[in-house]
Formats: C-alpha cells, structure tokens, sequence
C-alpha cells in the first residue's frame, strides 16, 4: 500500500499529541472498576486502530505493537469491514504501556473531529458514547489543556489532507452526532 503518511509527519504528529490532555490520571476514574484495566486499554474489547504507516514506522523500532489476530467473529467483521489502510493492533497492556509508543488512537481518545458541512474542523466534540465506556465523556471542557486541543486540531487537519476518506468519515459522523443532540433537545458539545 502506498504509504501516504511520512515518519517526519508522524513524528510531528506524536510530538504534538504528547501535550497532556488533561492534568491527571483518568485512568484512576475507570480502572479501579474495572480489574485495574482503564476501560480505553481493554484489547479483549476495544480494538486499537493504527494507520498502516504508522504500524510500520512502530515496528521498525520495537515490537510494541502487534496485528490483532481476530479472535472472535466480531473482530473478523470489524477488521472486514473497515478501512484497507487500518491496522488492528494490539499493545502489550497497561502494565507495559510506553508513553511514547501510544498510538493516535490511544492519545485522541475520547475526543475526534467535528467537522462542519464545509469540510472544516470547527473544533473537537467526545466521540459517541457515554460516561460509562469513558467517564472523561461529559466533563466540563475546562478540564482540557487548551494546547492539547489546538494541537490535535493541527493532527487531524493535516491527516485528513493525507486521508479524504477519514474527512468524509468524520463529517457523516459530525451530521448524525447533531441529529442525534437534536433529538435529545441538547447542543453538541465542541470544545
Ligand atoms: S480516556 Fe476514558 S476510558 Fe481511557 S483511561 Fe481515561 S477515563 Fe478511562
Ligand atoms: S498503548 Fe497504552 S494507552 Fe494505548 S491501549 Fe495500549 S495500554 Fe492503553
């Protein structure tokens, strides 16, 4: 597959996604309920997604990163029915996580892209679920580092002039998030 991502890009991706999104440890909102596992570094149920330069460029330093073999019907699907230029991974777990060996995936989470009816990023919005798959959804925007914000602003920008399909992804995903603050009577929150 023809790469359409560079290690200069995704060193410069890493380097301004490595801002702190918050100023502390959610994983403790979470994990303690969860087995000591944050609910976002569930590999059984959560499927990490990486692009495939991305795998790439990981493996060429480490073997942090591993393909998910699917294991169930469910992931076989997913895996199928998904993007050709998505990697399914899996990690070696919390207890053996790196900083810096995280993926896009990992340090975007729970926030993606509210792309506006031009195409434009008008700002971040929590991805679609609710306080129970992640209880940093729904917290008060106050508690987001306005840096991390801008930075993963510039992140996305630049990946979607790389990746038109991810933009077209995220501004269906945009409409239905407003149809769906729409039917609740409620604003859609962007940050
Ligand atoms: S991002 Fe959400 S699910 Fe992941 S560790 Fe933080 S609170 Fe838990
Ligand atoms: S790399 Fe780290 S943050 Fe990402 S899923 Fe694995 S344990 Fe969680």
């Amino acid at each position: 597959m023809k790469p359409r991502l560079t290690e200069q890009q995704l060193r410069k991706f890493y380097r301004l996604l490595s801002v702190k999104m918050i100023d502390f440890d959610c994983g403790q909102l979470c994990a303690p309920k969860n087995k000591g596992i944050p609910l976002c570094c569930e590999n059984d149920y959560v499927v990490p997604i990486l692009f495939h330069e991305e795998f790439k460029w990981h493996r060429k330093n480490s073997t942090f990163w591993k393909r998910m073999p699917p294991k169930n019907k469910t992931i076989r699907k997913f895996i199928d029915e998904s993007a050709s230029y998505y990697v399914f991974s899996q990690c070696p777990g919390p207890q053996n996580c790196r900083r810096t060996k995280r993926s896009m995936n990992c340090m975007t989470f729970p926030l993606e892209p509210y792309v506006n009816r031009d195409g434009e990023i008008d700002g971040l919005m929590y991805v679609n679920g609710t306080n129970s798959t992640c209880p940093l959804i729904g917290k008060p925007k106050k508690i987001f580092n306005p840096l991390y914000i801008a930075n993963s602003i510039k992140v996305w920008k630049e990946l979607f002039n790389a990746y038109p399909e991810e933009k077209e992804t995220y501004m269906d995903e945009s409409r239905k998030r407003e149809r769906q603050a729409k039917r609740k009577k409620k604003k859609l929150r962007i940050f």
